[in-house]
């Protein structure tokens, strides 16, 4: 069926190349190499694009849902919802662009966006003028969009308006040229059929080299900037706008005393889920628990919940619970009274009544010990406090934030939390992505620490090499953001003057990286070693093209299926469970019911690495 589908028309393109000569004769590149992963697969009712699922929906119903999203929340709310749902899109299609075209030119590579684009329906997109160095991090984009779906629809149901509409495909053109160029770059649409113009035309540069031109355009990318609502304490102090949340691309460096060492930066829903749910309980005074896998930024998080509450004026006392040794937990907490029945030579308080009139973060909660969790329940729940070895009870005025990457609940059923604390710490949890799942934020992140590490150590580092950003892009990154912080800082410091930062001043064999565990795949990019298994497949989709066969195959589809060997199959089978278990043979074998050394062996006798 994917066959069926005419190329889409291949307009000459415009081009200047990173000397700045112009190139004016190039074309797309062929666009059957991204036809050929459009699958259509109605015997189990999918549609895939590589390995992401798509819809096929009306544009009619589309514009019923985008009508009732402005009637019903406001057009900047319905404006910024679209353009978020866009980004998002236009993020996974730039994942795609460095998969399927590794060895083209960066012009040919970047064209997969606005040939995704045009195969995806969106619009014809003809380029104007497109500059790009990825290294320098320069980009200048200028596109003309024809017969878009999003402004039809628009005018269909609202007529001619005063702004342009497409907002959708300018999210889509953000999300995929920041995470292809591994920094924000924000399109504006100068020109839309909604003005009543004869095309859309839209022009994308870094953030930076907008200025306050693009605030308006940032403003629906980020879901709910912490300075609205801020307490007037926290006004008082005389905060700088918008600078404590860089949702997209705040290019400042970070400042230490106004806004903490802030990594409060992103733009998918994920994030933004967090960032409503911070704002709507700061001004409470409900404790509050954030979840999550470490290293996702939790003490930032309650960092930024405590300057924006109304206790901001009051400390902001953070505790480790794992840091501290279990025999000394109670005293640090709770503080200890000379005499009595304690060895102490002095009264000391605890961090309960130093963060008295504050925040107290308790981080890794999960590991405290059950006569702390006690104490603690205590203090919660009668807001008093009594140090070791003291008789008087002392109140304490105290919003608790704890955080865990512990699934509570079965430390309660291990015996090794109290289930009544639980309930009181769970009044509102807050679960913080991990890096993973907020994969269109790498770019965002990426660009904010590099500029955070480049004024710390006063280098002049450019950005990153095209293959280090496809390693970053394709790392797992299982101590997220702050291994992220870790490889980018060594980068800045590794990196020679003037120029970028490449693979090799990432992945050093560092504590971060497990040497044994990655290995380098030819086309530069870093993937765990049991991978490398099925780098030679995984170039060709061939686990893809088998399951589609196996499932024609079964299903019944109709039509002419590929011949499959069965021993095709059982090659995908074997390389697939050995990448799942990260290239641990033991734990592949036992995920396909056989022994290691039959694994082994059958991995062998295929000429396959072990
Ligand atoms: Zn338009």
């Amino acid at each position: 069926m994917a066959n069926r589908i005419k190329p889409a028309a291949n307009p000459r393109m415009s081009m200047v190349s990173p000397k700045g000569d112009c190139v004016d004769s190039l074309r797309y590149p062929d666009i059957a190499d991204l036809m050929s992963r459009l699958h259509f697969s109605p015997g189990d009712g999918r549609i895939w694009l590589g390995d992401q699922r798509m819809l096929l929906v009306h544009t009619g119903s589309v514009g019923v849902m985008r009508r009732e999203l402005i009637d019903s929340l406001g057009i900047d709310a319905a404006r910024g919802l679209l353009t978020r749902m866009g980004y998002n899109s236009g993020a996974r299609d730039a994942e795609l662009a460095r998969k399927v075209r590794p060895d083209s030119s960066i012009t040919e590579m970047f064209a997969v966006g606005p040939q995704l684009h045009m195969l995806e329906g969106m619009t014809v997109v003809e380029p104007v003028r497109l500059e790009i160095d990825v290294e320098k991090g320069h980009y200048y984009g200028e596109f003309v969009w024809k017969n878009c779906a999003e402004d039809e629809e628009h005018v269909r149901i609202y007529g001619i308006g005063a702004e342009p509409v497409c907002w959708t495909q300018i999210g889509y053109a953000s999300g995929y040229t920041s995470v292809f160029m591994g920094r924000p770059i924000v399109y504006r649409e100068v020109e839309c059929r909604a003005l009543g113009q004869s095309q859309c035309r839209i022009v994308g540069k870094p953030v930076e080299e907008w200025g306050d031109e693009a605030a308006d355009d940032l403003r629906f990318m980020q879901a709910q900037s912490f300075t609205q609502g801020l307490s007037a304490a926290a006004v008082k102090r005389d905060v700088k706008p918008d600078a404590s949340v860089a949702l997209l691309g705040d290019t400042r460096p970070p400042t230490p005393t106004a806004f903490g060492d802030d990594n409060m930066v992103g733009a998918s829903p994920g994030f933004n889920a967090v960032c409503h749910m911070i704002r709507r309980v700061a001004n409470t005074r409900a404790t509050v628990l954030f979840l999550g896998e470490s290293g996702v930024g939790k003490e930032v998080c309650a960092r930024t919940l405590h300057r924006i509450s109304a206790c901001s004026d009051g400390p902001f006392v953070a505790v480790n619970c794992a840091a501290i040794p279990e025999a000394l937990v109670e005293s640090e907490l709770f503080g200890v009274e000379r005499g009595g029945f304690t060895d102490a030579t002095h009264s000391r308080a605890g961090r309960f009544e130093r963060a008295d009139g504050g925040t107290l973060f308790l981080d890794e909660i999960g590991v405290l010990s059950l006569t702390a969790q006690g104490k603690l329940l205590r203090a919660l729940q009668e807001g008093e406090i009594e140090r070791i070895g003291d008789t008087q009870t002392r109140r304490v005025n105290v919003r608790v934030i704890a955080a865990t990457n512990l699934d509570l609940k079965d430390e309660i059923r291990a015996g090794r939390f109290r289930e009544d604390l639980y309930f009181r710490l769970n009044v509102f949890p807050i679960r913080v992505p991990s890096l993973r799942e907020r994969r269109e934020d790498l770019p965002v992140l990426l660009n904010h620490m590099l500029h955070k590490y480049r004024e710390r150590h006063a280098r002049d580092v450019t950005g990153f090499t095209g293959r280090a950003l496809d390693a970053l892009l394709n790392y797992g990154w299982p101590g997220n953001i702050r291994e992220m912080e870790n490889l980018v800082e060594r980068g800045v410091i590794l990196a020679p003057d003037g120029g970028a930062i490449d693979i090799g001043h990432l992945f050093t064999s560092g504590e971060t990286i497990d040497a044994q565990m990655f290995g380098l795949g030819t086309n530069g990019s870093l993937m765990p070693s049991g991978s490398l298994l099925d780098q030679q497949a995984a170039g060709d989709g061939e686990a893809e093209r088998v399951v589609r066969k196996v499932n024609d195959l079964l299903m019944g589809a109709s039509g002419e299926i590929d011949p499959t060997s069965l021993d095709d199959i059982e090659t995908a089978l074997l390389k697939s469970a050995v990448q799942r278990a990260q290239g641990n043979l033991s734990a592949a074998a036992r995920t396909l019911g056989i022994t290691r050394p039959q694994l082994v062996y059958r991995l062998k006798s295929r000429g396959l690495r072990v």
